[in-house]
């Protein structure tokens, strides 16, 4: 008996331990190799890097940044990578645990650092804070790889291209609607993207995932939908969607999707969904829910 369970209790360690350290696998094939804290950079990364660079994330796609807690393996990886990418401390306040444990030829890169901050740390969300964080990786890929920096000078102008005719397509969706109240069961991480369009957002939590949704929190909002005749719902994807179904249910709105990047669904990433495509699909989120002519 007692054997069985030594045995069992080696075994256990064993797994921990394998587990522990076979994530996330690193394979460099001459590449520079990029770790990155979640999917806002690895998204951002991809696009500039391409295949010139070995890219791997410590989040898994569908878990929220802020709360996360690093393994042992996600320290090795970060240790050996030549850069680490994370986007700022307000955002994953575990990433200084994940620098003090990076090695001295690792690169660490906070991509966020010269974009215009808020008190929401979804920065991300304002297009212009995009194309800075877009900018940082690829100074930093250019500073490790400098053979391919025309490379990724070109795929940030392209970038850049792309995000001026996103937010010239926003701008000009969003212009005439029929309501600017953007209701969302989700936390608080809009702020930037509502700032930016001029939309009122209204949202059920605080800008990390910590703060509870209180039943009193929820209730104010079913009012608010009554009063303002707000007739959508927007909901996060990876939110419980029975919250979303019982506030749609109470007051008869449709409930729409809204996509933070900061995670995505299982299905996105093994499609490899890019920030450009989900930032389409919110601005086709918007124009419906909130009625636009355009
Ligand atoms: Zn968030």
């Amino acid at each position: 008996m007692k054997k069985t369970f030594f045995a069992l209790i080696v075994f256990l360690v064993l797994g921990l331990l394998y587990w522990g350290f076979s994530r996330p696998q690193i394979q460099k094939d001459g590449k520079t190799s990029v770790v990155v804290s979640g999917y806002v950079p690895y998204t951002l990364a991809r696009q500039i890097g391409g295949d010139k660079i070995a890219l791997s994330m410590l989040l898994p796609a569908n878990a929220e940044p802020h709360s996360f807690e690093p393994a042992p393996g996600d320290m090795v990886a970060v240790r050996r990578a030549d850069v680490f990418v994370y986007v700022s401390p307000r955002l994953e306040p575990w990433a200084k645990d994940v620098l003090s444990a990076s090695g001295p030829e690792t690169l660490a890169v906070e991509a966020a650092a010269l974009a215009v901050q808020s008190e929401d740390p979804h920065v991300w969300m304002d297009f212009n804070n995009a194309g800075k964080i877009a900018a940082a990786l690829a100074g930093a890929l250019s500073e490790k790889d400098p053979q391919n920096q025309a490379f990724y000078r070109q795929n940030l102008d392209a970038f850049q291209t792309e995000l001026a005719a996103l937010d010239a397509d926003y701008q000009r969706a969003l212009a005439d609607c029929r309501t600017r109240e953007v209701v969302h069961i989700g936390h608080l991480a809009f702020k930037n993207l509502a700032q930016r369009y001029h939309l009122s957002l209204s949202a059920l939590a605080g800008s990390s995932h910590d703060g509870e949704h209180s039943a009193r929190k929820l209730a104010e909002l079913v009012k608010f939908i009554r009063q303002k005749n707000v007739k959508t719902i927007f909901t996060e994807e990876t939110l419980s969607p029975r919250l979303s179904a019982a506030v749609a249910e109470e007051t008869g709105a449709q409930i729409l999707p809204l996509y933070t990047v900061e995670h995505v669904s299982k299905e996105d990433f093994a499609r490899g969904v890019t920030y450009i495509d989900l930032m389409r699909r919110n601005l086709e989120s918007l124009k419906r829910g909130l009625e636009c002519k355009a």
